[in-house]
């Protein structure tokens, strides 16, 4: 099967996208995640995109389209994968069309802005391998450290309000256009967002069940 998850930033797309990725043994690939990776090698993509990224803006389309292209030609896409984090405009969804992926479903994990504030603001991600924590919602076992890893949880740049801010206005009227973009191909289901991870897992799998 192969997924979109949409969703304002911070609505959890990343854990859920973790959560189907093990309970149907398909590969999650969050452009946010690579674009990280990038600008921490260091390499010239990353360096393209760390300016947009530091102020909440969107990459260039043209950068994440090559990013996605090349992922979805890995072996272990064969079977399914889910897609956190792309398309994030209509232009990226219709390079998925051009290239022919078929899309499965497209789950949109709702939570309003107001939720989305107060949530970014407990999100935590290891410094040293990415993985993320929050606060409230998931907390590590030992505070401030990963448990993966061992390495030093920080909060993204991106993450800071003003930040956050920017990157809801950004939501709104690039990405939101893609509800009815795939509601009209009859593949959009909306999941509202628990304030429970394990709640919102549960409704996630039921439209994937479906
Ligand atoms: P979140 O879902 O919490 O906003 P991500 O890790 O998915 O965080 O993305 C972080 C940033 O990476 C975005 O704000 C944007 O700058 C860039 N980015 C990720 N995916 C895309 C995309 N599909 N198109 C453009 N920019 C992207
Ligand atoms: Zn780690």
């Amino acid at each position: 099967m192969n997924i979109i998850l949409l969703g304002a930033p911070g609505a959890g797309k990343g854990t859920q996208a973790e959560k189907i990725c093990e309970y149907l043994g398909i590969p999650a690939i969050s452009t946010g995640n690579i674009i990280r990776e990038a600008l921490k090698s260091g390499t010239e993509m990353g360096l393209k995109a760390k300016s947009f990224m530091e102020a909440g803006q969107l990459v260039p389309d043209e950068v994440v389209i090559g990013i996605i292209k090349d992922r979805l030609k890995e072996d272990d896409c064969k079977n399914g994968f889910i897609l956190d984090g792309f398309p994030r405009t209509i232009p990226q969804a219709e390079a998925l069309d051009t290239m022919g992926v078929v899309i499965d479903k497209v789950i949109d994990i709702e939570v309003p802005d107001e939720k989305i504030v107060a949530r970014m603001s407990g999100r935590r991600v290891c410094g040293n391998c990415g993985a993320s924590y929050h606060l409230m919602y998931k907390q590590p076992k030992v505070d401030g450290v990963c448990d993966l890893c061992a390495g030093t949880l920080v909060q993204r740049k991106d993450d800071h309000p003003d930040t956050v801010k920017e990157r809801l206005t950004v939501y709104h009227s690039e990405t939101e256009p893609l509800k009815d973009y795939y509601s009209k191909q009859g593949k959009l289901r909306i999941v509202e967002g628990q304030e429970e991870v394990s709640d919102t897992t549960a409704l996630v799998y039921r439209e994937l069940g479906e």
